[in-house]
């Protein structure tokens, strides 16, 4: 039935049609790069799909995109004969998006126009950019297979609904036709198209055509004239078509025909990132399997990184045949940032998701892709800054201008992708060294994150034999903490560990380069060599002479403590709690609480200062229940944690108060 039926779009379309409308002005041009992109994924689905069913391709095998315009009635045209559309899909694909997290990138737009464009760039807008030029968009499609009735026509001014119709139409593939806003007439010229498509488009493996024109009576006058000088007789259309892209597929051309900004501009059509990524790896590798690999690491993080089930973002190609997006068994989840392309040269063209787990090569592309990722990352973190070149023997490296356009990329990828990597470490035991060596921290002496592991070894004190590390939710929270207190006084560098994996990261990892890692929340105490004898001394006849008060308070608090012990890691505070060696750290207990998630119930240990004026005052004090409790509660609340009861431990303070 050829009726026609008006829809309307799906709120989140609307909201981000206006926004795209509203903001995406300042770079206009990037509605051709992306219905290019699109076309060119439909014929690559087409491709695809045609490996099993030849009869796809119809009478016509050649893949291709053809741009045309026409002047009179304002139109930009851009068609492909790729996989073409069925009406629901029309209705589903351009009416609704598909792709999960939608609900929660609306949320994160702020209003401000300047911050939601950056945003939108990452997201990706794809189709619905066409309206940044277009007042009206038509498109006409017909999906490879069906019949020539079974066409669709959808039509839309881009604000609250479209129109879909059932059209004959003998090609399959589809068109979209942009009807262009006065303000965008200028893509009514054959060489701003070929202009903005060469910028964008080049390295797409399509031919993209367009109809040749002629001058017509036109005399040559001046020859380096952007229009050839003539005499504006005007453009007449040929009727022959030529090919106005290099039609290669970039990652097969060799790395030195590829300029920088061909580089990024590839990663931008991949990724729908707007920004040029930070750096990229372009190899071809030969050996057991031979494939080659150009991988991209992005400058921003996308805002749903911390969806653990998002795909990685590599592409699969098998000799230059699109396969799919997001090859997660090409890329381990830690790695999902990475953007890019593998075109293995053995896999088989109808290899499926489910056999890409299963098979050896992938395993070996993916191990190799790994590893060429580390050594990206290897890389940046070497040149990350230049003012500690200086080697052993005291000259400081030539820097060279390679050298020099590294400097600060560690650090800004560490601060947007830091605390995904760290997953690796329980991911990817086999290359958990080269991760550790990765890693960045905040410290004591440091407030940026840029502290590793080898720069703590390097600077520990003569005698300290562990890598000491506090977690807390916070970095103030971390600073902050008592149990900081005596490496403070003895000016013990500790490593400040604020973000949520870390705890869980760092059950993976025992040691760097041989030297323990030692939580200064969990256990005694114990500095070795760091404390001198009279220290030792001290301490112990002062654990001796509050044995006594020890016992009362292990008594008043064993619902709470599991134990309550004297120490010397306090200097300031009367007294903080730790977990047992083996226990998990309250801050790690409270964070599955918060996420739901069931926590083992150990309790804590309660240390006490026993040269703090507090805990002095609990020896024959009248109120020493309260006492108890309140230091117990406010060893709880100084890391960030409730008491279980605040009303009571109000209660009891403001009973002292009085
Ligand atoms: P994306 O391409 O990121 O999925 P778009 O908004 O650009 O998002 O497109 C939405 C969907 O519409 C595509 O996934 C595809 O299914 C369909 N589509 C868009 N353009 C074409 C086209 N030229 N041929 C076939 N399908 C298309």
């Amino acid at each position: 039935m050829s009726t026609k039926q008006t829809l309307s779009f799906q709120a989140e379309v609307a909201q981000l049609l206006h926004l795209v409308t509203h903001s995406l002005y300042s770079n206009q041009e990037i509605f051709l790069r992306e219905l290019v992109s699109n076309a060119s994924d439909a014929c690559d689905k087409l491709r695809f799909e045609g490996l099993n069913n030849n009869a796809l391709y119809e009478d016509a095998p050649n893949l291709e995109v053809r741009v045309s315009f026409d002047k009179a009635a304002k139109t930009l045209t851009i068609t492909d004969n790729g996989i073409g559309m069925s009406q629901q899909e029309a209705i589903d694909h351009l009416g609704t998006i598909a792709k999960s997290g939608t609900k929660d990138f609306m949320g994160k737009l702020s209003g401000d126009q300047k911050a939601d464009a950056q945003l939108i760039g990452q997201f990706g807008v794809g189709f619905y950019s066409g309206f940044i030029v277009a007042d009206q968009i038509t498109v006409e499609s017909r999906r490879a297979g069906l019949k020539a009735e079974e066409g669709v026509r959808w039509i839309s001014g881009g604000t609250g609904d479209f129109e879909v119709e059932t059209i004959t139409r003998a090609a399959r593939g589809t068109s979209i036709i942009l009807h262009l806003r006065d303000d965008a007439e200028e893509y009514l010229n054959a060489w701003k198209l070929k202009q903005v498509i060469a910028k964008y488009s080049d390295h797409i493996s399509l031919p993209i055509l367009m109809e040749k024109e002629e001058w017509k009576d036109g005399e040559l006058i001046n020859p380096s004239d952007e229009n050839g000088g003539r005499q504006p007789g005007g453009m007449v259309k040929t009727g022959e078509w030529e090919t106005i892209n290099k039609a290669s597929a970039l990652w097969t051309r060799p790395k030195k025909d590829i300029t920088e900004e061909q580089y990024a501009e590839f990663y931008k059509t991949i990724s729908h990132d707007h920004e040029a990524p930070l750096t990229w790896a372009h190899n071809r590798v030969e050996g057991n399997t031979e494939y080659t690999q150009l991988l991209y690491i992005p400058a921003k993080a996308p805002f749903d990184l911390w969806n653990r089930d998002k795909k990685a973002g590599v592409k699969l190609y098998v000799k230059r045949v699109f396969i799919m997006d997001d090859a997660e068994a090409l890329m381990p989840t830690y790695l999902r940032f990475v953007k890019g392309v593998i075109d293995s040269a053995d896999l088989p063209l109808n290899v499926s998701r489910e056999l890409l787990q299963e098979s050896r090569d992938v395993r070996s592309i993916r191990e190799g892709s790994t590893k060429r990722v580390l050594s990206m990352l290897e890389d940046l973190a070497k040149h990350d800054k230049h003012d500690t070149a200086a080697g052993a023997d005291g000259v400081t490296d030539v820097v060279d201008a390679d050298d020099k356009a590294k400097e600060g990329k560690y650090t800004a990828f560490y601060a947007e992708f830091g605390a995904v990597l760290k997953e690796g470490l329980g991911e990817d035991f086999g290359n958990r060294e080269r991760l550790a060596k990765l890693l960045r921290f905040a410290s004591t002496t440091s407030d940026a994150v840029t502290v590793g592991f080898a720069d703590y070894k390097a600077r520990m004190k003569e005698g300290q034999e562990a890598i000491y590390y506090i977690t807390a939710d916070t970095l103030a929270a971390a600073k902050n903490s008592p149990q900081l207190e005596v490496f403070k006084k003895k000016g013990i560098e500790v490593l400040l560990m604020t973000d949520r994996v870390d705890e869980w990261a760092l059950n993976y990892l025992q040691d760097f380069d041989g030297t323990p890692l030692q939580s200064v929340a969990k256990g005694a105490v114990d500095l070795g060599k760091l404390q001198d004898e009279a220290e030792k001394k001290a301490a112990e006849e002062a654990a001796e002479a509050f044995k006594p008060v020890l016992a009362k308070l292990k008594e008043a608090l064993k619902d709470k403590a599991d134990d309550v012990r004297v120490t010397t890691r306090l200097v300031d505070s009367p007294a903080c709690l730790v977990v047992q060696d083996d226990g998990m750290s309250t801050q790690l207990a409270r964070l599955l609480k918060q996420a739901g998630q069931e926590a083992p119930q150990t309790k804590p240990v309660l240390e006490v200062n026993a040269e703090h004026a507090l805990v002095k005052k609990l020896d024959g004090s009248v109120h020493f229940h309260d006492l108890a409790h309140i230091l117990f509660d406010q060893a709880l609340l100084a890391e960030g944690g409730l008491p279980e009861d605040p009303a009571a431990y109000v209660k009891r303070v403001n009973a002292l108060l009085a």
